[in-house]
């Protein structure tokens, strides 16, 4: 007995010896939590979670333990995209690929879309609709069968009749049928409430509606409110029932502001948002998710002959160009920020464009990469597990050439890509 005992003892040591760590040499270090770069750091990874930081350049402890050298980089905790659509990407034939992909088309280009996105240093996303297959994929790469970002979806999008998320808007007769609460279509209360529970039982994590119209959908208007106060109310009260918190895409003032006295958490665009909607933001502490990219994206490819259906060119022309003077304004007045693309609109990969989008509007450097970072694990109720370089946290790092407190555009060329401890770029 005790010989076993003995034996078992051993094995426990040799393993617990063998559990390899990793040094990471970083010269630069964004302190997220703190807003400041420090300086001649060691990050010490111990499986999925950040062991420790230390002052300086720390040697390995043992042989079994490995060093990456960033000491002429700037390292930074993994960013988060709180706005994209992991599952599609913007082209022209886009519209007549709702036709013609089957969803297992769909299923494979959403798979190189995440790996474009974890490349770029995007380590978390939230994905604010698709057909399900978000579901799907988010649970993939959580078992380590696709590379992406870990994922926090909305599963479908929530609308109303011929809202902009309707997935029937813009076909013929024959194929609009009649879609419901399943497929994200609710015209009542109890609709409101159906919807929001077929999304638990889906497996969605948080819940998206389409407060107002919008620019990609084939129907008139961009900016009109589609739901009533009361609907809004019932989708967020049905879904703190569940934990989930509701994002709202909106571009009309009277829209948002059903969505945020309803209590919905973060604004989706938020283009013609009045100085009275941005007061009532702060009130409420709803986050403008200001997808400038988007914007910009939109206005650019309205100027290319059939690009976007007809219907969508003055939506696009009028509305994508609005977008970043309204978040320098919501910025100015204190509306809280949270970071958010709309990747998808434009191409995956390119997330880090939104950075130099919000400095240039007036933000500055290191208040844009917190919106990024802690503020996204806030509104994920994930603060003590991600967004900072800490000791518990989750070993998401990513490096940059330059300090993108001095150089935002660095963060365009993220050169080192670490989730979970593993890494996925090192160049
Ligand atoms: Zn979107």
């Amino acid at each position: 007995m005790k010989k076993l005992f003995l034996a078992l003892l051993a094995i426990f040591i040799f393993s617990t010896a063998m559990a390899q760590d990793i040094y990471i040499h970083a010269g630069k270090l964004v302190d997220t939590k703190n807003g400041k770069v420090l300086n001649d750091k060691t990050i010490i990874v111990s499986g999925d979670k950040i062991k420790s930081v230390e002052d300086g350049f720390m040697d390995p402890a043992s042989e079994e333990d490995s060093l990456i050298d960033l000491k002429d980089k700037t390292v930074l905790p993994g960013l988060a995209d709180m706005h994209v659509h992991i599952e599609s990407e913007s082209n022209p034939s886009e519209y007549l690929q709702r036709f013609t992909n089957n969803e297992a088309d769909n299923a494979f280009n959403s798979v190189g879309f995440s790996e474009k996105t974890l490349m770029a240093g995007f380590t978390t996303v939230r994905d604010l609709g698709g057909t399900g297959i978000n579901i799907a994929l988010r649970d993939a790469i959580n078992k380590g069968k696709v590379d992406g970002p870990r994922i926090f979806t909305a599963g479908k999008i929530i609308s109303t009749t011929g809202g902009h998320g309707d997935p029937t808007n813009g076909m013929n007769d024959e194929m609009i049928g009649n879609p419901g609460p399943k497929e994200g279509v609710v015209n009542s209360v109890e609709d409101a409430r159906k919807a929001v529970r077929q999304r638990y039982k889906n497996g969605a994590d948080l819940i998206k509606i389409t407060a107002t119209g919008g620019v990609l959908s084939v129907a008139k208007s961009g900016s009109n409110p589609q739901f009533f106060k009361e609907e809004i109310e019932e989708i967020v009260r049905t879904a703190k029932d569940y934990g989930f918190h509701v994002a709202a895409h909106a571009h009309g003032d009277e829209g948002m502001q059903r969505a945020v006295r309803a209590g919905v958490k973060t604004i989706e665009h938020g283009t013609l948002m009045s100085e009275e909607t941005m007061e009532l933001m702060k009130e409420f502490e709803a986050y403008l998710v200001p997808t400038i990219t988007a914007g910009k994206e939109v206005t650019q490819n309205a100027e290319i002959e059939g690009y976007y259906p007809e219907l969508v060119v003055p939506k696009a022309k009028n509305i994508g160009p609005k977008i970043q003077n309204t978040f320098a304004k919501a910025y100015k007045k204190g509306v809280p920020i949270l970071f958010g693309t709309d990747a998808g609109v434009f191409k995956h990969g390119e997330n880090a464009r939104e950075f130099a989008y919000m400095v240039e509007a007036g933000m500055p450097e290191i208040e844009a990469i917190q919106s990024a970072t802690i503020t996204p694990a806030k509104i994920l109720k994930k603060e003590s597990e991600m967004g900072q370089i800490n000791p518990g946290f989750f070993a998401d790092i990513i490096a940059v050439d330059e300090d993108p407190t001095q150089n935002i555009e660095t963060l365009k060329k993220v050169r080192f890509v670490m989730k979970e401890g593993k890494i996925y770029k090192s160049e």
